[in-house]
């Protein structure tokens, strides 16, 4: 089941991201939000116009470049996120280009859902999985292996 989502959007996608969320209120609702601090002052207010006192808890981390992807990155690695929506703008390369690639790099490592375009947020977000509370993402050999590595 997924409860813990983080959200984050360059600011050329940031009105793609609102939409989304707009759309999806009625899902997001029972979730946490954890966001990058510009993309969740976005999220919050669209959120409180459409759903008023129900509106999730949203936890607003550092702007992005300031530091909020590398947050959220060590989030991922204290299994502390259970989905990402991280919209990246692909036509430029941002100052914190290095905290975006650990981002994603990290989402694939710990086999979080993770959704780079809204076709793919929508298709996590009306999966049957999604709401259902015996489903447990896999954490991958891999991470155990390396932990127990011999050196
Ligand atoms: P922001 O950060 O939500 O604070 O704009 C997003 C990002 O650039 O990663």
């Amino acid at each position: 089941m997924i409860r813990n989502i983080a959200l984050v959007a360059h600011d050329a996608r940031k009105t793609e991201l609102v939409s989304w969320v707009r759309f999806n209120a009625g899902s997001l609702k029972s979730c946490k939000l954890f966001c990058t601090g510009t993309t969740g002052r976005l999220i919050e207010d669209a959120l409180k116009e459409e759903l008023g006192d129900q509106c999730p808890e949203i936890t607003k981390l550092l702007s992005g470049p300031l530091g909020g992807d590398a947050q959220i990155s060590a989030m991922i690695a204290e299994y502390k996120v259970d989905m990402l929506v991280f919209f990246c703008d692909n036509l430029i390369m941002q100052g914190h280009q290095n905290d975006v690639m650990g981002l994603v790099r990290l989402a694939s490592l710990y086999n979080v859902p993770f959704a780079t375009n809204r076709s793919t947020a929508d298709f996590i977000i009306s999966s049957p999985l999604f709401h259902d509370p015996s489903y447990e993402r896999i954490i991958p050999a891999c991470i155990e292996s390396y932990k127990n590595r011999k050196l």
